[in-house]
Formats: structure tokens, C-alpha cells, sequence
């Protein structure tokens, strides 16, 4: 199940479960889901309520209107199916919440190393509780506090996939990873001049709502593989809307911006006079004409070269639970990024999140300038997609100083100046 149906399933049977009266408060989404894992397997729950109250919740839960059966129960947990997908309710106590929490969350790539860490220090970690040899309960209120007991310092979720981050944990080196709180603009969404739901005055004030200091209007160009798009002939008046909304919005800055295609054999959909009035250029493939990864590097080493081209947006065109996208020269991307200060985007609408945290760690890790966008062609999304788009990036280790809507708008005006002064 793609990571947006997912999210949207566990909040719906939470909601439902709090019309129900279900101690919800205390339920919250464990499993590949909390981790911002592309795809998910199950969805799954964590209730920390006290024992005495176990089975009459897990009844009460099988009871929820929306399901439909109730296929596996135990005296700690049941599965449930629904019409929207299967969801698991795991419960606990509250004197094993943090090791219950840091089990059920995974990956057990993550958890299989923290037994043997716990192991080696005469400790048993399984089953949802971390206990002495003597099999005496250890108390672990917080996750916090579980990871202290194994001598590591907390491990956010985003980064438990069993790739380096106990050792980093151990030896002081977590990244300090970037935040919702640490973004500061929106660099690419859609309205109604292509294939978005909302006018750019809506996607402005939901912006401004969302506390951002800029947002970037980027519609698709006229060539593009897209239900409605921007023809060249409208961008003039668009660009009137924008300039008449500056002048009545405040709070806010909008960069009139656009997302254009890459063609075939590399150019751009649109020509450069028309590309340099805009005050942010992101270049996209939403096709890949038939061609192999090595051809398709070339079209995006082209494209990162033309000094207009701000953001390659969702590189490498995967689809989470579908397609795995492009298989592209990365190391060569990067580094042509690098040198012409073109950043790679991480995508956070569930369709794309890509870059993937993987290779998102490959690109900072190779000095890379990132952007994370929400993608939005509906305001009800922005914030949703954003999010899904940081978790992306915590995945790869991201921190906000390789991020560029971290920064203020005149650093991403001067992003966008430096590389067209080199051309
Ligand atoms: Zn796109
Ligand atoms: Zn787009």
C-alpha cells in the first residue's frame, strides 16, 4: 500500500476508534508507516492501555464500523480487515511503552541488531519488552529511555532500517535531521493554470497558512505528459495574476516559477527567453520516450547543464508499490549537479517520494543541494505532502543545511542568480 493511503487509513480507524469512545488517544501508527517507508506492508497500531482493559478494547476495536472482518486475534493484539486495507492493533502496558513502541516500529533489520546489542549486555529484547536473564521486566516508559538502557542515544524512526544507525548511535554520530518546522518555502505546486484544483490566490493563503516565508507557483509547460498545462502563450498573463496578487498579499513572497518538460532529445519545452522570466525553473521527465537509463542520464546531464534549470523534480519518476523508477547514473547527476549548482528534488507527493531516502542520502552525502517540495495540486495536501517529503528526506539523513527551502528567499533568489550568471 502506497505510503498516502496508508497515512489516510490509519487516521480514519483512529478517528473512528475515538468516536467509539476507544482510549484513543493513547493509539498511534507503528510499523512501516511511522518509519515514512515508500510502500507499506500492513498497517499497524500501537494502544498503550493498562492490561485490565485488553480485551475489551480489542473487542470494541473488531466492533468499528469500518470492518468488515476480523481474521486473527490474540490477548495483545487483532487484525482486522477493512475496506480500504488491513490494519493490525497491537497493545501494551505502560511500563513497556518505549520498548513496545521501538518493536513494533521495526524495521526488523533495526530491532535484530538492537537484540544482539541487548544480548551482548546480558539483556533480552524481544516480544515488545526488554527484560534481564532472569526474565525480570525491565521498565521502559519512553523510547528514550529504552535506547539508554542499550548505552544509544535515540534513534528517530525515519532513520531504523538497519543501515548505520545503531553504530551512529552508539558513537555520537546521528545526523541532525531536518524538520517540518526547519522548511520554509514550498518550491513547486500546481493550479489551475495546468492540472491543480485550486487558484494561486488559494495555494498563497495556504501557504502563508502553513507559515511559510515563499511558495513557488509551478505549473506545467505545454508539452507536458499532463491533463491540463500551461500554454506558452498564457505564461504573460499568469504572471499579470502573480504581480496583481503582490500587490494585495503580504506576509508572504510568491516566486512565479514553472515546471518544464525535458524533451526527448533534451531540450527544454520552452526556449530560454521564455525561461528566463521566471523566477525559478524546475525541469522534469514525465515520459521517458522509450529510452534506457543511460540515454535518460543524458537527457538530465543536459538539462542539469542548461544554466536556467534550477531543480530536477522527482528524478528519477519511480511510483512507490508500482514502478521503481528509472535506473540513472546517479553518481554522474550528482556530480554534475555539484558543479553547476542545480539542486535534485525530493518529491513528497505519494506518487513519487523521490528522490528516495537511499539515494537521497547518496546525493547530501555527495555534497548535492536538495529542495523537498510538496507537489501539491490540491491545498487540502500541502501540508500532508510536505510532510511525506521530510520523512523522505529523514530517511536519507537529510539535514536542513543540505536543504535549500530551509534557507530565506533571498538565498534562493541568489541560488537561482549564480548558476544563470555561469551561463
Ligand atoms: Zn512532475
Ligand atoms: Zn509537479
Amino acid at each position: 500500500m502506497p505510503l498516502g493511503r496508508a497515512h489516510m487509513l490509519a487516521s480514519s480507524i483512529i478517528a473512528d476508534a475515538r468516536r467509539a469512545g476507544i482510549g484513543a488517544d493513547m493509539i498511534s501508527p507503528v510499523g512501516s508507516l511511522r518509519r515514512f517507508a515508500p510502500d507499506v506492508g500492513d498497517v499497524a497500531l500501537l494502544g498503550i492501555v493498562p492490561a485490565s482493559a485488553h480485551a475489551d478494547l480489542l473487542r470494541a476495536f473488531g466492533r468499528l464500523p469500518a470492518v468488515q472482518a476480523s481474521s486473527r486475534h490474540t490477548a495483545t493484539s487483532i487484525t482486522v480487515q477493512t475496506g480500504r486495507g488491513i490494519v493490525t492493533l497491537h497493545l501494551a502496558v505502560q511500563e513497556h511503552a518505549g520498548a513496545a513502541l521501538v518493536w513494533h516500529t521495526g524495521s526488523r533489520a533495526h530491532t535484530d541488531q538492537l537484540s544482539r546489542r541487548a544480548a551482548d549486555a546480558g539483556l533480552r529484547f524481544a516480544d515488545a519488552t526488554l527484560t534481564d536473564e532472569n526474565a525480570a521486566h525491565i521498565p521502559c516508559l519512553t523510547e528514550t529511555e529504552f535506547y539508554g538502557r542499550l548505552n544509544l542515544s535515540f534513534i528517530a524512526p525515519e532513520l531504523r532500517n538497519g543501515t548505520g544507525e545503531v553504530e551512529a548511535a552508539a558513537s555520537g554520530r546521528l545526523p541532525q535531521l531536518i524538520e517540518e518546522r526547519h522548511i520554509r518555502g514550498d518550491l513547486h505546486t500546481h493550479t489551475t493554470w495546468s492540472d491543480g484544483q485550486d487558484t494561486i490566490a488559494d495555494v498563497v493563503s495556504a501557504s502563508k497558512q502553513l507559515g511559510y516565508d515563499y511558495v513557488a507557483i509551478t505549473d506545467h509547460s505545454e508539452s507536458a505528459w499532463s491533463s491540463r498545462k500551461l500554454a506558452r502563450a498564457d505564461v504573460a498573463k499568469q504572471r499579470k495574476e502573480v504581480d496583481a496578487l503582490r500587490e494585495t498579499v503580504t506576509g508572504i513572497e510568491i516566486l512565479h516559477g514553472i515546471e518544464v518538460d525535458i524533451m526527448p532529445d533534451g531540450t527544454l519545452d520552452f526556449d530560454d527567453d521564455l525561461l528566463r522570466g521566471f523566477d525559478i525553473v524546475l525541469a522534469s521527465l514525465h515520459d521517458s520516450g522509450g529510452h534506457n537509463g543511460r540515454r535518460l542520464t543524458e537527457r538530465y546531464l543536459k538539462t542539469i547543464d542548461h544554466p536556467l534549470v534550477n531543480v530536477i523534480t522527482h528524478p528519477a519518476n519511480r511510483s512507490p508499490a508500482q514502478s521503481a523508477g528509472y535506473e540513472l547514473d546517479f553518481d554522474r547527476l550528482f556530480t554534475a549537479a555539484v558543479e553547476t549548482g542545480t539542486a535534485l528534488e525530493v518529491d513528497g507527493a505519494p506518487g513519487h517520494l523521490d528522490l528516495d531516502g537511499d539515494i537521497a542520502r547518496q546525493a547530501a552525502g555527495a555534497g548535492v543541494t536538495l529542495v523537498i517540495d510538496s507537489d501539491c495540486h490540491r491545498i487540502e495536501s500541502l501540508a500532508r505532502q510536505m510532510k511525506f517529503g521530510v520523512g523522505t528526506a529523514r530517511r536519507g539523513w537529510v539535514e536542513p543545511r543540505h536543504v535549500l527551502n530551509t534557507r530565506t528567499t533571498a538565498d534562493v533568489r541568489a541560488f537561482v542568480a549564480r548558476k544563470r550568471s555561469r551561463g
